[in-house]
């Protein structure tokens, strides 16, 4: 896992020598996704396998990580772990994507080069929820233990709700 992931890769010679990549990107690198998380001093792993199916070139990736979300219940931090399969086929036009006939979401490939993070980071936002909430019932737990908390004076520094606030534009910007 200690291998030093290409920054851009070109699928379609990737695809030809069937490479395989392996690696650690850090999450900090990922601008979009550091934007929506609340900590990310975190290690995205990530193998991507690439072929070929029929005339595509096609990749098939993992990724896991385990991103730190605001709780959209209690506004407390809560760990989301991802395993997140995906399966790729290189397209050149949105026509092509349109007429994939294989089971495979098109990557539009503009150029030779994509951004393996921007790849990386567009999958994770995918599988990210709208509205993450802890299993449990975290509200109602949180009220009782903060009895005493609520009571005292508002700390304008630690409302919660300015940090849901920043959150959500970002959050908008991951439906594109
Ligand atoms: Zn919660």
């Amino acid at each position: 896992m200690s291998d030093k992931l290409p920054i851009h890769i070109d699928p379609i010679a990737l695809a030809e020598r069937r490479s395989v990549l392996t690696g650690v990107i850090e999450m900090a690198r990922l601008e979009r996704l550091s934007a929506v998380v609340i900590d990310s001093d975190v290690d995205v792993c990530i193998e991507v396998s690439f072929g070929k199916q029929g005339k595509h070139a096609v990749l098939n990736g993992n990724i896991q990580a385990k991103p730190v979300l605001a709780c959209q219940s209690c506004l407390q931090a809560m760990v989301f772990p991802l395993d997140i399969a995906f399966r790729l086929a290189v397209v050149s036009s949105m026509d092509e994507a349109d007429q994939l006939d294989i089971d495979y979401e098109p990557l539009l490939l503009d150029g030779d080069k994509v951004s393996l993070n921007t790849l990386i980071e567009d999958e994770i936002l995918l599988a990210l929820p709208d509205y993450p909430r802890h299993d449990d019932d975290c509200i109602s737990q949180r009220v009782s233990k903060d009895a005493n908390y609520v009571e005292s004076s508002p700390d304008e520094g630690s409302n919660p709700f300015s940090v849901l606030a920043q959150l959500k534009p970002n959050l908008k910007k991951t439906g594109e």
